[in-house]
Parts: C-alpha cells; structure tokens; sequence
C-alpha cells in the first residue's frame, strides 16, 4: 500500500534548531541562498512588475503557474490534432484513464490510498456530490455542524442540502463561532458543540484551514468526536490541500474536497479533488449519484443498463475527464512529488518563525495578526486584520509590487508559499509595512 506516513517523517526532520533571526535584507537573502528547496521556485512563472518579478503572497488564492504546464497542454493538443478520437487509447498519456495519472500524487499531499482519491468536477460540486452521500438526514438525526464564517459558498452549499431534504437550514445547521474577543475558534468549543448535538448529529463540515482566519483546524479531533456521537466527518480543504500536513486516511475522516487552483497551482478553475475514505469508497451500496465514468472500468464501455460501481473514489465520478482542465495539476504534482510534503513543511515552519520575528521589530504595528500563532494552528496563510487605512495600504503594496490579498472588511491576507516564494518577499512585506507604520497617510 502506497501509503505515506507522513507524521513519521516529520520526527526525521532535525527539530528546527532555535534561530537567531535579523531584520536585514542580507539576512533574508542568507536564508534564501541555503534554502534547500530554492531550486523550485525555477519551476514557476513569477508574474514581473516593473521588470522585476513581483513578491507574490496571493498562492492561496491563485497559485503560480508551473513552467510544465505548457509543455503538457501542447503535448494533448497535438494529439488531439493529430489522433481525433483515437487520442482517448493512444495519446501519449490515454484521455480514457488520465484521471489515473493523479491518485498517487494526490494520496501523497492529503494523506491518504490512492484508491481514496479522485481528480474530478469542483470543489462545491463536490461538496454536494459527497454530501448526497454523507449526508443522509432522518427525522430525528438531522443536524449539521460548520464553522461560522465560513467560505460563502461552503455556507450556500450546505444549506441547500438541508432544504433538499425538507429541514430549515436555520434549525438543521449548528454554526460554531469564535469567543467574544476572539478571532478564532477554540478547539473545546467544537468538541462541546458536537456531545451536545449528540445523536441529532448527522454531519460534521469544517474547513480544514479557515479562508479569512487562517486558522488550522484539529481535523484528528473532530473527526473523532463525530464519530463518537455516530456523525460522519468531512472538510473542505480548499485552503488546506497542498498546504498543511494532512494525514485524512489516519484521521479517519470520512470524506474530503479541495479544489487545485490554490496551493496545487492547477490553474483558474482547474479540476478539484475529492477523497472518501477507503471503508466507504469499497463499500458499493452507499448512495451516490451515478455516471458512466463511476461505473467498473472493465465493463463502462459494455454499455449495459446495469451500473456497476468502481469500489474507489473513481467511483464518484460521473462525467469523463476534463484533460484540458488538468494539465496543469500533472506539472505541478510533479513538484509535489519530487519535493515531498514533509520538506515544504519545514520551510513553512521556517519561514512562519522568519515572519513572526519580522513582525515582533514592529512597532506601532498598523494591523492585529488574527491567525493562531501555534503552528499547528496554521498553514502558511497570515491573517492581518488593520483598524484603518487598510485598504490604502493593500493598494500601495499592489503598487509597489507585493500582490497580497484583500478580504472586507479589513483583512490583508498573505501567504509565502514554501514552493515558491522567498525569505527576501518576507523582507520585503516587512520593510514596506514598517516604513508605513512611521510615515504618516
Ligand atoms: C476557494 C474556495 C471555494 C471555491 O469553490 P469553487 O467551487 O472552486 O468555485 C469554496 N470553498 C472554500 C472554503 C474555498 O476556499
């Protein structure tokens, strides 16, 4: 089994010896020159401005395109060009199963068998088609548990699954919000939440990482303590995939989706991901919706009447592969692949301590820092939240070239992403922001 223990790993990783950091940009250049994965950032384009190459903080957005992706794109369209139809057996990687190409290296950045995995559709289509199978409230068992704030469309999604089975999203979903005071949601409260919904409980659906926040969610935790009141367990990694060290098939998790246009670089509206877990994904009676492309591979193209599942994550598929839509995710799960999550979890580490340090020589710092500081709260993602003139800011950085993002009413979010980005963009967001905090607007 291609199984990756990927927490292991990380206990071979030397502990992070305690660095003494400087506010300088030699130092950050220092850190960039005895970067051990510095060789692939050669693998992306980094948009220039001005001429230069831009600090991009914006990977959880819209990751970076990787060089390769051309490279592939051209290959499918000169074998759709010069193949037609039979392109589907014969292209140089076969249309029929190009879906395949991904389950290894998908298992590998989740955490999970590849027969747990599948390329397919969009993240929120996703989210409907698992919980059509996940979701299957009775009179009785019937409530969902989501965080408050939310992505809007996670919100939207799941509270058309409670209508379409008849419940009143107002009493069929739980949200749980941060304390007074706080920006985040505590770990106790969430347990609390769940044993008090007990046996009303029918599905617990978080976010892996918060979208505003930042925030890393204790998936091991919660998964258990829906199961412990007989609840399924699933999350959106939208923010999560690529990002944190996931380890879903160990956690238990039920089920998960993520889309690939952010940490996984697959490009704007590229193909999302999907993972059930093996007991579920084997197991051929639990309701989903059908398509040929789920249908057993041996037989799909007998087209019979009877449909007979693939007992595999493939088996949620309904439609054939969107290839053009997945070039990209092949040349980038090939950096994956080759860099390993263990690796990019380090620098992350690294780098998070580079940040938090810069951030420390601040004073009169103009923004609160509303991402848990802990690192296993976070993933690379940096929540600042500004009292005012936050979006003048946000504008100015643009104009200087350091593309962060901006989230109303007031959060600049940012996000060095180990594959890619430099200790010097670190610097550089730091020096920018503390000459601001000394001029006056
Ligand atoms: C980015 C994101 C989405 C986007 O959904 P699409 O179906 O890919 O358009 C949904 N949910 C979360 C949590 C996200 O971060």
């Amino acid at each position: 089994m291609l199984l990756i223990e990927w927490h292991l790993l990380y206990i071979c990783i030397p502990i992070l010896i305690d660095m003494t950091f400087e506010a300088t940009p030699a130092f950050a250049a220092q850190l960039d020159s005895t970067d051990p994965l510095k060789a692939y950032r050669q693998h992306f384009h980094i948009p220039e401005h001005e001429g230069k190459p831009v600090a991009y903080f914006c990977g959880n957005s819209l990751g970076l395109q990787p060089k390769q992706a051309a490279e592939y794109m051209q290959e499918e369209l000169n074998d759709w060009a010069t193949m037609g139809v039979e392109g589907h057996f014969r292209a140089k990687r076969p249309w029929f199963s190009y879906h395949h190409l991904f389950t290894d290296r998908l298992a590998a950045v989740v955490g999970a068998l590849p027969t747990e995995v599948v390329a397919m559709n969009q993240l929120t289509v996703n989210l409907h088609l698992l919980m059509l199978s996940f979701y299957r409230p009775t009179a009785t068992r019937y409530k969902i548990i989501m965080e408050a704030g939310a992505f809007p469309s996670d919100q939207y999604a799941i509270a058309s699954q409670a209508m379409l089975h008849g419940f009143d999203p107002n009493t069929a979903i739980i949200e749980i919000a941060p304390r007074e005071g706080s920006y985040t949601i505590a770990h106790e409260d969430i347990l609390q939440a769940i044993a008090d919904a007990g046996d009303t409980l029918a599905l617990v659906l978080f976010g892996g990482v918060n979208y505003y926040t930042g925030q890393l969610f204790d998936m091991a935790g919660i998964t258990a303590a829906a199961h412990a009141v007989g609840a399924y367990c699933g999350f959106d990694l939208a923010h999560a995939a690529g990002n944190a060290s996931l380890s879903l098939h160990n956690w238990g998790v039920d089920f998960a989706c993520w889309c690939s246009y952010k940490y996984l670089n697959a490009g704007p509206g590229a193909v999302g991901g999907a993972y059930i877990h093996e007991k579920h994904a084997t197991n051929p009676h639990l309701f989903r919706l059908t398509g040929w492309w789920g249908n057993d591979e041996t037989t799909r193209f007998a087209m019979k009447k009877q449909f007979i599942v693939q007992q595999s994550a493939g088996g949620w598929q309904m439609s054939n592969a969107p290839v053009m839509n997945m070039v990209a995710l092949h040349a980038s799960l090939n950096i994956f692949a080759e860099c390993g999550m263990p690796a990019l979890a380090a620098k992350r580490t690294l780098m998070n301590q580079y940040i938090d340090f810069l951030f420390s020589q601040l004073n009169n710092k103009p923004f609160e820092i509303i991402t848990p500081t802990a690192s296993h709260q976070r993933g690379c993602q940096l929540s600042l939240l500004f009292n005012e003139n936050g979006k003048k800011i946000f504008e100015q950085l643009t104009q200087k070239g350091i593309i962060a993002d901006w989230r109303e009413p007031n959060v600049i979010r940012i996000a060095p992403v180990p594959l890619y980005n430099t200790y010097t963009d670190i610097y550089t967001f730091y020096a920018y922001i503390s000459e601001f905090g000394l001029s006056e607007l």
